[in-house]
């Protein structure tokens, strides 16, 4: 019987649901008469209501129920101690935790990783006890990148699942749609909520010919990203089809969507094919490759089935790229890359390369990356840059050293660092070059934004695929083309590098390596979650108070903030991402990067009780512990950037009531709502222009709050006229009962008691 059909071989309690899938498509298939992508086949399939969902691409918000969440541990924290405070025993969708992003690459993968459990131990027993209680499975530091243990271990295809990371799209190379999402949107589908998305559009890129030589999977999402751009996939999911997908491996196809994220694309995918019933079988669950089979009419598009936008690609003729530097879409063909690093004067010495990360370590990658190494050494050559390696799983890892790529990357240089993010996400002590110096790294990662890697602006970073990488790990030298040009061996005669090979799949299978996985205990009612008083990293929540049941008078702004107001200038991260799990100690960020009207000046507002001028935090606070509720007032799309949702959860923490603006990124004002602050717009634009920073506010027609009624604005100013305007809102019948409960949490826990 189907519904038995286990989605891993992890959990006994998670099943597949295509027949569901079918029947709620099929709802929907009566409704809209029309042949559906498979992306659309996918979203359409987990519909919460298929029967009244309204449905058009780019506009419509769908409600859906994905079938799991992963969390990586950066994200992790802040989402399980929001989900804690729902009162929920445990959660509702199958979800996994994933220690990666706290490892800081130094010397060697096991004293960096020996180094990181010390440093973060409080954070990883706080995310084991939580995975424990609330039956989470959980990965350990050293088990691996999420993105890669979600390939190995969870992903199957037709599936939906968000992840509170970005390249989460990397399981897309298993047929399914797999999204990045903040915290907050994680919170809600580990308690059981429907998870909202704007109908994405759909771009779909059309795959002919056949991958050969030095052209790699990578060198596809390469040129794509050249092609569109790092805004172009900007609310569409990236679909690809055609014979030419035949010739990619199901990791290879990983690559390609992971790194989709580069242009902004919500998610992309493939469909289903033979290449993925491989890696299926070879990752030891062939029970839901043959489940898979009998669903194949779900798992691809429908004929006929319409695109928003349609891209072709000829793989017979596809070049090797680099793309670079400082930008992932700035993509350079292999034939060009001489000319354009003369012309623009990039750094010509490659000082380090780097292979592996969640984009590209899967053992094909390796193995080609070591056929080349091997080929250097047989001609007596190794590494002329830095060449580090980073395995995405403990899996890879063990594999590789078995199989013996491990050893020819140790013969040819090569550093092995830890299975975890590292290098990639800035977690990197560089000490080769000092700040400032002008230099090159090539990566087969997926991101090269200035500074990503070693905060260092003056590093010029490319990304390529491994084969390239190692490519250039020889020579040295970010001119060489192995295409075309020569190499000197160690006796002076010139040779040039074969192309490199390797399987795609280990023949011996893989080799699990060190256990590095925690199940949920069977009893978890004696696990308690540990969280120190006195720690500064991390800090249960305490509920919000309820709504006080009246208008607000009299309010204060806390500050009007002038130009952009993206979520960084809200909540930064760099050296604010250790307290991600402390909304205390994170509160102290909050709007430090805001620039003032009244002062053009960044944290530094006036306090109207004291008159004198302190940063926003700090006045924030004096007003709470002062009993004072207060505002802000801000432009345009106030909190674009990121979904964090720290951006909400500080003001409410810091006593603030509404946050007045022109208008709204839908996640920010959405998380406003979550976390019980009223998010408000001036109905008349102009009103923005005309209040002032000291004006004092009242806040007219909350209590009598309701979908699609103004609510109005009473301005003091000092020494002026009153006056008033009328704020719009979104809020729906729902999102009222959040703000009345003091948050969605606070809703969730009396619905549960
Ligand atoms: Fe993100 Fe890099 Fe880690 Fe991948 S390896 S999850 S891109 S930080």
């Amino acid at each position: 019987v189907e519904d038995k059909v286990r989605q891993n071989n992890w959990e006994n309690y998670s099943f597949l649901n295509y027949k569901k899938n079918v029947e709620t498509l099929n709802v929907v298939r009566d409704r809209l008469k029309r042949p559906f992508t498979f992306a659309e086949k996918i979203l359409y399939g987990h519909l919460d209501d298929p029967h009244g969902q309204d449905i058009e691409r780019g506009i419509s918000y769908l409600k859906l129920r994905p079938d799991r969440v992963a969390c990586q541990d950066a994200t992790a924290q802040m989402a399980i101690l929001q989900f804690m405070s729902a009162g929920m025993p445990q959660v509702a969708t199958p979800t996994t935790v994933h220690c990666d992003h706290l490892i800081e690459a130094q010397i060697g993968g096991e004293k960096d990783l020996a180094r990181a459990i010390d440093i973060n131990d409080e954070v990883y027993n706080f995310l084991a006890t939580a995975s424990a209680k609330y039956n989470i499975g959980f990965w350990r530091p050293g088990s691996g990148i999420i993105h890669q243990i979600v390939l190995e271990n969870y992903a199957f295809p037709g599936a939906l699942m968000i992840g509170t990371d970005s390249h989460t799209p990397n399981a897309g190379g298993l047929g399914m749609l797999a999204i990045g999402v903040g915290g907050a949107d994680a919170v809600d589908v580990m308690a059981g909520l429907p998870w909202e998305l704007k109908a994405p559009k759909v771009i779909g890129v059309k795959l002919t010919g056949k991958l050969s030589g030095w052209t790699a999977p990578k060198d596809i999402i390469l040129k794509v990203a050249g092609i569109l751009t790092v805004k172009g996939g900007t609310g569409a999911i990236v679909e690809y089809f055609g014979e030419g997908v035949d010739s990619l491996s199901c990791t290879g196809m990983a690559t390609i969507c992971n790194m989709g994220a580069e242009i902004g694309a919500t998610t992309s995918t493939f469909p289903y094919n033979m290449r993925m019933a491989d890696y299926l079988k070879a990752t030891k669950r062939g029970f839901v490759a043959e489940q898979a089979n009998l669903y194949a009419d779900l798992l691809k598009a429908d004929e006929g089935a319409e695109y928003d936008q349609l891209i072709e690609i000829d793989l017979n003729t596809l070049e090797p790229h680099v793309n670079g530097p400082f930008t992932p879409d700035l993509a350079t063909p292999i034939s060009k890359m001489k000319e354009a690093v003369v012309e623009n004067g990039w750094p010509t010495e490659v000082k380090v390369a780097l292979i592996g990360s969640c984009t590209n370590s899967s053992y094909e990658d390796m193995s080609r990356a070591a056929s080349i190494a091997q080929d250097a050494l047989n001609h007596g050559l190794k590494a002329q840059s830095l060449y580090t390696v980073t395995p995405g799983s403990e899996q890879i890892r063990a594999t590789i050293a078995r199989d013996g790529q491990l050893k020819v990357f140790e013969e040819f240089g090569g550093l092995l660092l830890a299975n975890a993010c590292g290098p990639c996400i800035g977690q990197w002590d560089r000490r080769d070059v000092k700040k400032g110096e002008k230099n090159t790294i090539v990566s087969s990662y997926n991101r090269n934004f200035t500074g990503r890697n070693d905060s260092n602006p003056a590093t010029h970073a490319f990304v390529t695929s491994p084969d390239l990488v190692t490519a250039f790990a020889i020579a040295g030298d970010l001119r060489f083309n192995p295409m075309t040009d020569t190499l000197k061996d160690q006796d002076g005669n010139e040779f040039m590098l074969a192309e490199p090979t390797g399987a795609g799949l280990p023949t011996l299978g893989y080799d699990p390596g060190n256990d590095t996985y925690q199940a949920p205990p069977e009893d978890r009612s004696v696990v308690s979650v540990a969280v120190a008083p006195t720690s500064d990293r991390l800090q249960v929540l305490k509920p919000f108070k309820p709504w006080d049941g009246s208008d607000a008078y009299n309010l204060p702004i806390l500050i009007k903030s002038k130009g952009k107001t993206t979520t960084d200038h809200i909540s930064q991260a760099g050296p604010w991402l250790k307290y991600r799990g402390h909304l205390e100690n994170i509160s102290n960020n909050y709007m430090i990067g805001a620039i003032n009207e009244e002062n053009d000046k960044a944290n530094t507002v006036k306090n109207v009780f004291t008159g004198e001028y302190a940063g926003v935090p700090d006045t924030a606070r004096y007003y709470r512990d002062h009993d004072q509720k207060w505002v802000v007032v801000g432009g345009d799309n106030f909190g674009e950037g990121s979904s964090r949702e720290h951006a909400a959860l500080e003001p409410r923490f810091l006593g603030g009531f509404a946050i007045i603006v022109k208008s709204f990124a839908r996640i920010h004002e959405t998380n406003l709502k979550k976390q019980g602050m009223l998010p408000l717009t001036f109905a008349d634009p102009s009103a923005y222009d005309k209040i002032k920073p000291d004006d004092n506010v009242d806040i007219i027609g909350v209590t009598s709050l309701s979908p699609g009624k103004n609510v109005k604005l009473v301005i003091h100013p000092k020494g002026g006229e009153v006056w008033e305007t009328e704020l719009a809102h979104t809020y729906n019948d729902e999102q009222i009962e959040w703000f009345k409960a003091g948050s969605a949490l606070n809703k969730m826990a009396a619905t549960n008691k």
